[in-house]
């Protein structure tokens, strides 16, 4: 931030359910006494459209109405990158914000800081450096790697993304621990059950009588035998199991789908129904990154039928289980896993996730960006010119 120029703006580029509830946070945060001295520009790319994966967070979380929205609509991820690339750089290059923020792992996330390098425009990448080191399942894992390596500020949820970007050379004042975005929320929500409308009770279900799942990573949705294993896995529970079914996974299975056994299939929900229902469950079944972490604030064990481990932190500290996909052991884990007593407090951060990220930003800024040379530690070495 020049010294004419005392608010910074921040142009924040979101496209899905999880990134308007993380801006939503920022924006909360923004409308606070103590309010950092920051303006969001906010940009819909409209990746997510349905009105239960995207315009219910802005009405239910109070975002602001997208200063622009780029439509782009459901497309593979190389087209749907390359429209956002297309409609967003225009706006960029009138809006000359301060700098541009994405947050996570999504298609609009790397078009965002794509755009952002291109445009020759600061980045900054929230929930950077978390890593589960498989990018073919996972092309959600490309994406943030893209980021992580185009931002100049790099903030993360837990230490260990830390130390993950850290073993791929970004440091120091490129990286920083400001904890979870959804810690914050949560620890506000929790407190606000007037705020949910589809609830254990709603649905006729005694709290601690049931399971939540939910499925709609393209892992588990893409191969419509893996998705039809998995849910008659979960068929076969000997308690209720809730599952907000998300529009990709339905349209996985077709018209033709037939849902029985211990299955209760509802329409997505939204955020503080989300929360309500965990508080309720016994346990949770999620390839749901969000769902993870938001099970392990409500201290409840989650299971998770994906390769790889999701937010490690969790399931280190036994609170989370990787399956893979291995549906034996999916159905063992749904009768049989429980917690350990010991919870680990902080590991999300102190719940001002918010402020952090802000107060970052505009030390960077004030800080004039630097020199925008940046060489990873050893590297010199071979390319002989350290200087
Ligand atoms: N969520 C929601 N309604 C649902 C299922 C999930 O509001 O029916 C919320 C959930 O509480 C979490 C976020 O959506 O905050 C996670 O988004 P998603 O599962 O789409 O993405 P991921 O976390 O895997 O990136």
């Amino acid at each position: 931030v020049s010294a004419k120029k005392s608010v910074a703006k921040v142009v924040t580029v979101v496209g899905a359910r999880p990134q308007f509830i993380k801006a939503a946070v920022l924006a909360r945060r923004l409308r606070e006494p103590d309010a950092p001295p920051v303006r969001q520009v906010l940009v819909h790319t409209g990746q997510h459209y349905d009105d239960n994966l995207s315009d219910l967070f802005f009405r239910q979380l109070g975002l602001p109405e997208p200063d622009h929205r780029l439509g782009v609509g459901s497309a593979d991820a190389p087209l749907q990158t390359a429209r956002i690339l297309e409609r967003l750089a225009p706006i960029l290059r009138n809006e000359a914000p301060d700098a541009v923020l994405v947050v996570g792992d999504t298609n609009s996330t790397l078009a965002g800081a794509l755009c952002a390098a291109q445009c020759g425009l600061p980045l900054v990448h929230v929930e950077a450096g978390e890593r589960i080191w498989r990018r073919r399942q996972a092309p959600e894992e490309v994406n943030r790697v893209m980021a992580d390596h185009l931002a100049r500020l790099c903030l993360t949820a837990t230490r260990q993304a830390e130390a993950n970007l850290l073993a791929e050379g970004i440091a120091g004042a490129r990286a920083r621990f400001t904890g979870d975005l959804l810690f914050d929320l949560f620890r506000w929500a929790v407190d606000q059950p007037q705020l949910r409308t589809v609830t254990p009770a709603s649905l006729g279900l005694e709290p601690g009588g049931y399971l939540l799942a939910t499925i709609h990573r393209a892992e588990n949705t893409d191969d419509p035998a893996r998705l039809s294993a998995l849910l008659e896995t979960l068929a076969g529970a000997s308690l209720p199991v809730v599952v907000p079914l998300h529009p990709r996974a339905r349209a996985a299975l077709g018209d033709s789908a037939r849902f029985g056994g211990a299955l209760r299939m509802i329409d997505p929900v939204g955020y503080f129904d989300v929360i309500g229902l965990l508080e309720g469950c016994r346990r949770c079944v999620t390839d749901s990154g969000g769902v993870i972490r938001e099970a392990y604030f409500a201290r409840r064990p989650s299971i998770v039928p994906m390769h790889g481990a999701y937010w490690p932190d969790i399931v280190r500290v036994g609170w989370s289980l990787p399956v893979g996909h291995d549906l034996e052991r999916l159905a063992g884990a749904i009768e049989g896993f429980d917690p350990p007593e010991r919870y680990e407090e902080g590991l999300f951060g102190d719940g001002d996730a918010a402020g952090g990220i802000f107060n970052a930003i505009a030390e960077t800024l004030a800080g004039g960006l630097g020199e925008d040379v940046w060489q990873p530690p050893g590297a010199g070495l071979f390319a002989g010119r350290q200087s």
